[in-house]
């Protein structure tokens, strides 16, 4: 396996990322992740206490029937056609998308890709020897994220769904986030073309990613395949993990919880919109329909991890969009901002110290401009 060009300088934004996490002072609006105070420990750990015996042992590759038919129940009421037999219990989207990676794609070829990508998606990609484009390539097959883009927060365009389903490509549908959209839930492309898309799910984002329970329904032609690369990467999805979710979702009403979480996400998206447009009104960015971040511009270029390290001594962290781009770009400045993390009440103070430090960062992108600029004679 061979480390892609970008991956140093992911390691020194990781490295910067590190030391700046769980630093007392420093407001989160980086990293994307879940809220903890809505892990439900308790149900979860009522799930646990009536556990048998064959949650600890092993089990088939396809993973918990009763599992399996919740996950099929749950994508019948978004429109998609699917029966327990032909879910796959994975160890989350992550491997998820692997899987249907392995069984449908040659290394050596393209992958179509978002122009701001799951930055784990692209890294994935390249480590199996494929290259993501974000322009289009004839034969590639696709990666997409129609619900909720990460890092956007958006859907996909609706002439861009269109364009895609219209192609006859193979489709790596990701819908990390699909239970996450703020407002009317569309139908994933699989519905639309279920013998040309690998749709991919997970309870990381609604439940807790700890767990590492993910699903993917392939098309027909290739399930038997899929089943067999997920047993020969893991054997089975942790079936401890698998039992504690399957008693937890027949306990609990699981579409009441998933209302209230977009509600309680909806609220920090909100807090954080308002805030970046009273504090940095010339920032540029599309405000969110759902998931757990924004994708925002400057029209100034510049080194994005000099952002980081500039809004890390300002008290404030954000992901560098390089991370996020198939080919670096000179589009301008771009970085995600999550708001899945701080309570609305921290939002305000997050954006100040945000705002400053894009300040000090554009004053000193134009003292370099004009330092350049030739002395006229
Ligand atoms: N897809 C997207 C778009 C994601 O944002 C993530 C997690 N950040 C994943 C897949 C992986 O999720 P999981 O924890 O289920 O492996």
């Amino acid at each position: 396996m061979d480390l892609a060009p970008g991956y140093f300088r992911h390691l020194r934004i990781e490295r910067l990322q590190r030391r700046s996490a769980g630093q007392p002072g420093v407001l989160t609006l980086s990293g994307g992740l879940p809220a903890p105070e809505t892990f439900p420990v308790r149900s979860l750990g009522r799930s646990l206490t009536g556990l048998g015996r064959d949650a600890l042992q092993y089990d088939w590759p396809e993973g918990r029937s009763g599992l399996r038919e919740w996950v099929a129940r749950h994508l019948r009421q978004r429109d998609v056609k699917v029966e327990h037999d032909e879910v796959l219990i994975t160890s989350g989207a992550q491997q998820a998308l692997d899987i249907a990676l392995q069984v449908s794609t040659e290394p050596g070829s393209s992958i179509g890709v978002p122009e701001a990508c799951y930055p784990l998606a692209l890294a994935l990609f390249r480590a199996r020897g494929m290259s993501p484009e974000s322009k289009l390539v004839d034969e590639a097959t696709e990666y997409t994220m129609p619900a909720v883009e990460n890092p956007t927060g958006c859907a996909l365009d609706p002439a861009e769904r269109v364009r895609l389903l219209a192609r006859q490509r193979l489709i790596l549908e990701d819908d990390a986030y699909g239970d996450l959209r703020f407002g009317r839930q569309h139908p994933p492309l699989h519905a639309s073309a279920p013998d040309r898309v690998f749709l991919i799910g997970t309870f990381s984002k609604t439940l807790c990613p700890g767990l590492r329970v993910g699903w993917l329904v392939a098309p027909p032609r290739f399930r038997e395949l899929a089943r067999r690369a997920k047993q020969l990467s893991d054997l089975q999805a942790n079936t401890f993990a698998q039992g504690i979710v399957e008693r937890y979702l027949a306990a609990e009403d699981f579409e009441e919880r998933l209302v209230w979480l977009r509600t309680f996400y909806e609220r920090r998206a909100t807090a954080l919109v308002d805030a970046l447009r009273k504090r940095v009104p010339y920032l540029r960015f599309r405000e969110p329909e759902g998931g757990f971040s924004l994708w925002a511009s400057l029209e100034e270029s510049g080194e994005d991890t000099e952002l980081l390290a500039t809004a890390l001594r300002h008290g404030v962290s954000l992901d560098p969009g390089s991370d996020f781009r198939s080919t670096p770009g000179s589009r301008g400045l771009c970085f995600r901002l999550t708001f899945s993390s701080l309570p609305p009440r921290q939002m305000d103070e997050a954006v100040k110290r945000l705002a400053r430090a894009l300040a000090e960062h554009r004053k000193s992108a134009r003292e370099r401009a004009s330092a350049k600029a030739p002395v006229s004679p």
